[in-house]
């Protein structure tokens, strides 16, 4: 039987590659594995999106002394899940992230960076944080701690986690980009947060897209320190403001426009299938974000806005605001809206996958002292990157997911046939799950199927 090689092989032997480089403190016992036994095992448990993975391959390897561990995922010797649990919480989640950088190398190759780029063919990276693990008994050394109402302290993890956003699609794929952990640092006494976090992430990767990306975020990141940060990367930016944070900006810079009757404004109607809406679009160039009374020369920004109103009732449908280093005008206005409107993406697509379908870390291998919570996480999160490009880029795994429909389908699918049968190449178990429903599968045309494989 042909093995061919398909880009899920590739990314695994990647993976596999990058764990030669971890800290290895071991000794005695534990040698007898190698690191990626460690990495890979727990990486199948996100990947197959399945608490019970490991435990199906344990029963298929005393049933038939072999197992998928091993052929489909390069896992030599399964550890015990305490073991993998004690290794991993070695590793800084970090190790993990030379990775990224072979993503984005084969996005280049395949030419799908572009599918990421919005106005001035810039790359679009939105910016958001999450709570990924939030508990009052369990906790480590890298948990934040919140002091709830009740006097009882609840123990946090969380994350800035970037990723490559499309404009304006409605398909929402997003592609996670390296995490920042949002966790007491080394030195300060203050509780870590989400602007800090990005500070850092910005001076460990800004300047890889300098001149060719431009950062999304939300209202919390509008402001003076912030866009310092971005521009001294060389990068663009598109942030939503809000009159309660941009007080300033609106009462006093915008209100002057809009009372002067000087705001240029573009009207466009638009139908949505149902009803006629009309976008109305405001901007102004060269305003600045704080007083220049209490401060010397406050930042300038070009800010414009978006309303959306139903045509036939009038009712505001949509309202947000955006502040750039993007001169605005007539002509451009509409698509700087556009990629600010993309980054809820980030929120709908990345982490409701990571919180929603599937974060098993916890069920398997439990919180850790030290760095298992973010290993774990950033396992989650890398697995998740390999099903996007690979649905974007792989015709077996298309073809998979095409047949059944959803990723839930297509994961139960990948459980049920993994769990009593070792398959030699992801091509094959793709080219099963993707056989039509109709066709009924007996015994003989299964050996027949395979026999054509
Ligand atoms: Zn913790």
């Amino acid at each position: 039987m042909e093995i061919r090689s398909t880009l899920v092989t590739d990314f695994i032997r990647i993976l596999k590659e990058t764990t030669k480089k971890f800290p290895d403190k071991r000794t005695g016992k534990n040698l007898q594995y190698e690191m990626s036994d460690f990495v890979m095992s727990a990486f199948s448990v996100f990947f197959m999106q399945s608490a019970s993975f490991l435990e199906g391959q344990r029963r298929l390897h005393e049933m038939t002394g072999n197992d998928n561990l091993f052929s489909l995922f390069g896992v030599n010797k399964l550890p015990k899940d305490t073991q993998i649990r004690k290794q991993l919480d070695e590793i800084p989640p970090e190790a993990l992230f030379p990775i990224w950088e072979d993503m984005y190398h084969l996005l280049f190759r395949k030419n799908l960076l572009n599918k990421f780029s919005g106005y001035n063919k810039n790359l679009l990276i939105a910016i958001d944080g999450t709570e990924y693990f939030s508990s009052e008994k369990i906790h480590c050394e890298h948990c934040s701690r919140r002091k709830m109402n009740n006097g009882n302290i609840r123990y946090l993890h969380s994350v800035l986690a970037p990723a490559l956003v499309q404009s304006g699609s409605k398909k929402n794929k997003v592609i996670a980009m390296e995490p920042e952990f949002i966790e007491p640092q080394d030195g300060h006494e203050k509780q870590d947060c989400e602007q800090a976090a990005f500070k850092r992430w910005l001076s460990k990767y800004g300047s890889r897209y300098s001149g060719r990306a431009t950062i999304l975020a939300d209202a919390l990141f509008a402001n003076e320190p912030i866009i310092q940060a971005i521009q001294q990367k060389g990068l663009d930016f598109i942030l939503t403001c809000k009159v309660g944070s941009n007080k300033y900006l609106f009462n006093e810079e915008i209100k002057f426009y809009e009372d002067d009757g000087t705001l240029p404004e573009i009207q466009f109607s638009h139908w949505n299938g149902k009803n006629n809406e009309i976008y109305i679009y405001r901007y102004i160039n060269n305003v600045r974000i704080k007083d220049p009374y209490y401060n010397d020369e406050p930042t300038r920004v070009n800010w414009c806005d978006l309303t959306i109103v139903n045509e036939n009732t009038l009712e505001e449908i949509f309202y947000n605001s955006y502040i750039t280093n993007f001169i605005i005008s007539d002509s451009n206005v509409q698509d700087i809206v556009q990629d600010g409107r993309s980054r809820w993406s980030v929120e709908n697509g990345n982490y409701n996958v990571l919180k929603n379908h599937g974060y098993h870390g916890e069920h398997n291998f439990g919180h850790g002292n030290n760095h298992l919570a973010s290993f774990l996480f950033s396992l989650n999160l890398l697995a998740f990157v390999f099903h996007t490009i690979l649905e974007m880029t792989d015709f077996t795994y298309q073809n998979a997911l095409k047949r059944r429909v959803t990723y839930k389908n297509l994961f139960q699918h990948l459980q049920s046939i993994t769990e009593w049968m070792v398959f030699d190449s992801w091509d094959i178990v793709f080219a099963l799950i993707s056989i039509p429903k109709d066709q009924k599968i007996s015994a003989s045309k299964f050996f027949e199927f395979l026999q054509s494989c």
